[in-house]
């Protein structure tokens, strides 16, 4: 078998997240969850935050760790032993983009291939965005992130408003 990264950005890490974390899981010998914390976009919460959750959510799985990152990837997988990236795809939309992304990751490392798993069908309208949207207007995400997630984003807002 081998061993695999499940990159993203997590802000934050969505039910349908996880559900492409543990079918990677079930896959390949070691998955490592890498939090990218050098990214340009605006997140709610700091890279330690992003990372602290998901390895409270990660306990139960043995062959997964979760690790923040900067720079390139292949740089991360050449490093580690790891031959695979897995993406979760749900739309049209994610395609176009993940496809360039995974040739410009071939182009830089050739040993590396990149692995796409279809969303969860109950996933497939999730993104961090949303959820975000939804929290931010004091809508309910429950059954859209784990428990603890969703009192994270509960408190954020909170602070942020007072
Ligand atoms: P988002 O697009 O929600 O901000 P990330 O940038 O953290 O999420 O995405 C990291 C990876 O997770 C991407 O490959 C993305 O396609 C995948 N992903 C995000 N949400 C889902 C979902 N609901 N189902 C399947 N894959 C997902």
């Amino acid at each position: 078998m081998a061993n695999a990264l499940v990159p993203g950005s997590f802000d934050p890490v969505t039910n349908g997240h996880m559900d492409i974390i543990r079918r990677a899981s079930g896959l390949f010998d070691t998955v490592h969850v890498l939090v990218a914390s050098n990214n340009a976009k605006n997140t709610l919460f700091t890279a330690e935050e992003r990372v602290e959750m998901l390895r409270r959510l990660c306990a139960d799985m043995n062959d997964v760790v979760v690790n923040s990152f900067e720079g390139l990837l292949v740089n991360y997988a050449q490093q580690n032993n790891i031959t695979v990236i897995v993406k979760g795809l749900r739309f049209v939309s994610d395609f176009e983009y993940e496809l360039q992304m995974a040739l410009a990751n071939h182009r830089l490392n050739s040993a590396v291939e990149t692995v796409f798993l279809p969303t969860g069908v109950e996933y497939s309208d999730l993104s961090s965005s949303i959820v975000k949207e939804i929290a931010r207007l004091g809508g309910a995400v429950e059954g859209l992130v784990p428990d603890i997630v969703q009192q994270r984003l509960v408190a954020k807002f909170a602070a942020r408003t007072r």
